[in-house]
């Protein structure tokens, strides 16, 4: 029987996992298919508290896994495919094995959103991707485009324009949503070229089915045209990881797990952190303090128990 499982190994899994260590809990945490969650795949980090001049994404994370290694958690790449309440505690499907645990932390963030078009899943890592930071440095001198309008679209732009030839930023609306400062620097940056108000319609492979181009169409003319490009940098916000959860734990319409209070889900032992159950703040130090506050209510749970 474990004392403490936290599914997730993102900023708020290894917050949890640095702090229900401290408390002596000795936590395991299931990494799952994405070790490091989002931080793993992004680039600097300029507003977490403490790095003046920025910080790594992956650095950060790393830090933050051995931070919690230092204090005796315990890791493992599995992923949690099934939940149940079981008799006063907790069992997982852990791949195909179920474990025994006393209190569980959700902390499994949320994964890339994707256009939903034709041959999307075949052209994955063949000119189309969610993650500048991994795949950027293979379009050296090429065309690229970036689809979104956030925070997110706009740092991946900035990243590609360190290879690409040319970057462009296709936006459904005639302006970003992105902050300020975000949206300043792409409006600066001469490599970068905003399509306003339009869409991809198709992905155009070429005969060896890579990404060669994109159709697309302008919501106000309705006039559809191509573009050629080496890849696509699929940038459109993210959707919560609730897989092994649905219909156990409550979610909002959108699929976000709800919390009553903090950290706190309305099973006896349950406790949740981090984007999984974030549709406003989503950022790494929000992740951070809610991953601080499920162990600590973890911990308070398991000792008015007397564990
Ligand atoms: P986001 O803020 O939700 O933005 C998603 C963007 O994709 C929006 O511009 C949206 O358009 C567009 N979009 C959504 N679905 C689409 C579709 N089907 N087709 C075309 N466009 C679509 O997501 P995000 O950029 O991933 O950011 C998420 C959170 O992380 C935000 O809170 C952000 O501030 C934070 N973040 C911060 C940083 C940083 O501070 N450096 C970096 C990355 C992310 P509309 O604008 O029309 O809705």
């Amino acid at each position: 029987m474990e004392k403490v499982v936290i599914v997730g190994s993102g900023c708020a899994g290894l917050t949890a996992a640095i702090y229900a260590a401290r408390a002596n809990l000795s936590p395991l945490v299931l990494e799952g298919s994405h070790p490091g969650g989002q931080l793993a795949t992004t680039t600097l980090v300029e507003n977490f508290p403490g790095f003046p001049e920025g910080i790594d994404g992956p650095q950060l994370v790393m830090n933050m896994h051995a931070q919690a290694e230092k204090f005796g958690a315990r890791f493992s790449y599995s992923e949690v495919c099934g939940y149940e309440p079981a008799d006063g505690h907790i069992r997982l499907l852990v791949d195909d094995e179920w474990i025994e645990t006393e209190s569980l932390i959700v902390a499994s963030g949320a994964s890339a959103r994707w256009l939903g078009l034709e041959n999307e899943e075949k052209l994955i890592g063949h000119g189309l991707t969610s993650c500048a930071t991994c795949d950027g440095a293979f379009y050296r001198n090429v065309p690229v485009c970036v689809v979104g309008g956030g925070d997110s679209a706009a740092e991946e732009a900035l990243f590609l324009t360190r290879f690409a030839s040319k970057v462009y930023l296709i936006h459904r609306r005639d302006r970003l949503r992105a902050s300020k400062i975000m949206a300043d620097r792409v409006a600066a940056c001469p490599s970068i070229e905003p399509i306003w108000n339009t869409v991809v319609t198709q992905y155009v492979p070429d005969e060896k089915g890579e990404m060669k181009a994109v159709q697309l169409r302008d919501l106000q003319t309705q006039q559809e045209r191509l573009l050629p490009v080496a890849c696509v940098f699929v940038a459109i916000g993210h959707d919560p990881n609730t897989k092994a959860f649905q219909g156990k734990l409550e979610t909002d319409p959108d699929g976000y797990l709800l919390v009553r209070h903090l950290a706190e889900s309305k099973h006896p032992g349950v406790f949740i952190a981090g984007d999984v159950a974030d549709r406003v703040y989503k950022q790494a130090i929000t992740a951070a303090g809610s991953g601080c506050a499920a162990a600590i209510e973890a911990e308070r749970y398991l000792s008015e128990l007397g564990k």
